[in-house]
């Protein structure tokens, strides 16, 4: 029974039949978007190509890229492909960046995404006779009620935690007798020092987990299995582009299968859009084929990926991707919340500093730690320490309240930030260093 969503005539369907698939849903694709999203068919137009010119995927290529920026400026629904009143749910990205991204799903669209997770719970060995405690948030982020979905799908028993409260998660785990755990691999680590540190690590049930919706390396792979004795398997996806369940791991846990039948991946140069050969790295980019209500066309992620369409041991055929190797852009993401620098700059300027500032981002016990160094201008050089300690808090405070958490401020002296001739480096990710 645990292989009721394990779908072979799908996931292990030869390269031509997922070819024919992808080509009849892509033009039903292109058709709805050409039809329903202004933006789109403006675009098309202007390059002057009509939804009956994509005959075959290689036409895929002579179609426009959507960026973020384009979902910014349709805000917030000038995206949707179908009326609001077959949209069934919203969700959104964490939007600590201006603008948020809303999203949209129509009963389809959850059916599918239900179907997406509970096959990639499947490929971890998940099914009804497990208890899944779902620790991603449950909200607008699709973390929580995308696992959710899936898992009650399988038929699994789920317990909807959400995220935070460790000791009670804790609790709940050795209580109700968790047997799966999907959360966030930071998260995934932190309770698994937590429940060292309690005592109870070898009492718990743990069988599997599936983590996601961050960067995380092989060796936290190791750490968080040594201490939750759990096997780890990866997810992947985007708001935008569904939620997780875009790309799933299967055992062989050699890059993460792009649910194809669903999706067309490419990988392309950032700089040129042109595409780059499969295991070369680029940015990675999604066309959705089968969503109703936000359906997307080549759009840009700027996660850096690679993708390999070779065989995998496991039996399936859908491409593989890498784990992203970071993003194309300068966004931070630091304990989970999305950090641009640029926030950072609005921040200080507004408090009367100028922009000279540093941002350190380091890994210690496996807990993000966010320290932002700000240079004193010569007029407040010689406040007093308690003056200046005033003056960090006050700073901390209010990056606290644009960005939801507050990094450590340290005062430096003038000019001793270390200037550069061409872009500024305003970001030290000393993280990339434990990878
Ligand atoms: P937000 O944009 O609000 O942070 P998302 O959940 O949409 O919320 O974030 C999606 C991004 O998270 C992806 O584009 C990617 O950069 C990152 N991500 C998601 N899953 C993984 C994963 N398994 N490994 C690495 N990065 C991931
Ligand atoms: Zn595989």
């Amino acid at each position: 029974m645990r292989k009721k969503y394990w779908q072979p005539e799908l996931e292990t369907a030869p390269r031509e039949v997922i070819a024919r698939l992808q080509l009849e849903r892509l033009k039903e694709t292109v058709k709805r978007v050409y039809g329903r999203v202004p933006l789109f068919r403006k675009r098309m137009d202007a390059a002057g190509i009509s939804p009956e010119d994509v005959r075959s995927l290689d036409d895929l290529a002579k179609l426009p890229f959507t960026t973020k920026q384009d979902l910014r400026d349709t805000y917030p629904y000038g995206m949707f492909a179908c009326d609001m009143t077959d949209v069934v749910r919203l969700h959104a990205s964490s939007g600590t960046t201006g603008k948020q991204i809303v999203v949209g799903y129509t009963k389809n669209d959850l059916k599918t995404w239900d179907n997406l997770i509970a096959r990639q719970l499947t490929a971890a060995q998940i099914g009804e006779d497990d208890f899944i405690q779902v620790a991603f948030g449950y909200g607008l982020f699709t973390g929580g009620l995308g696992l959710h979905g899936g898992a009650e799908l399988v038929g699994a028993t789920v317990i909807p935690v959400s995220t935070g409260n460790t000791a009670r998660q804790l609790t709940i785990m050795q209580d109700f007798g968790s047997t799966a755990l999907c959360c966030t691999p930071s998260y995934a680590m932190y309770l698994g020092e937590s429940a060292e540190a309690a005592g109870i690590s070898g009492k718990l049930r743990l069988r599997a987990g599936v983590f996601g919706a961050e960067p995380w390396t092989e060796e936290m792979r190791r750490q968080i299995e040594s201490k939750l004795h759990l096997r780890a398997y990866d997810v992947y996806g985007l708001t935008e582009v569904m939620g997780p369940g875009v790309s799933y791991e299967c055992g062989e846990q050699h890059g993460m299968h792009v649910s194809e039948d669903c999706f067309i991946v490419e990988v392309i140069d950032p700089d040129t859009g042109e595409p780059v050969p499969d295991g070369t790295y680029g940015e990675l980019v999604f066309t959705s084929l089968t969503k109703e209500a936000f359906p997307v066309i080549r759009y840009r992620t700027r996660d850096i990926c690679s993708i390999t369409r070779e065989p995998c041991a496991c039996g399936r055929t859908f491409a593989r991707m890498s784990k992203p190797r970071g993003r194309t852009d300068d966004m931070l993401i630091i304990r989970g919340v999305n950090v641009f620098p640029s926030q950072i700059e609005t921040v200080l300027i507004n408090l009367g500093y100028a922009p000279n500032y540093q941002i350190i981002v380091d890994r210690v016990n496996n807990l993000d730690v966010f320290e932002v160094k700000v240079e004193l201008t010569e007029e407040i050089f010689d406040d007093t320490l308690s003056v200046l300690a005033r003056r960090e808090k006050a700073i901390a405070d209010a990056m606290r309240s644009l960005l939801g958490i507050g990094p450590k401020i340290t005062l430096v002296n003038p000019r001793s930030i270390e200037r550069s001739e061409g872009k500024a480096k305003r970001v030290i990710d000393r993280r990339v260093l434990h990878d």
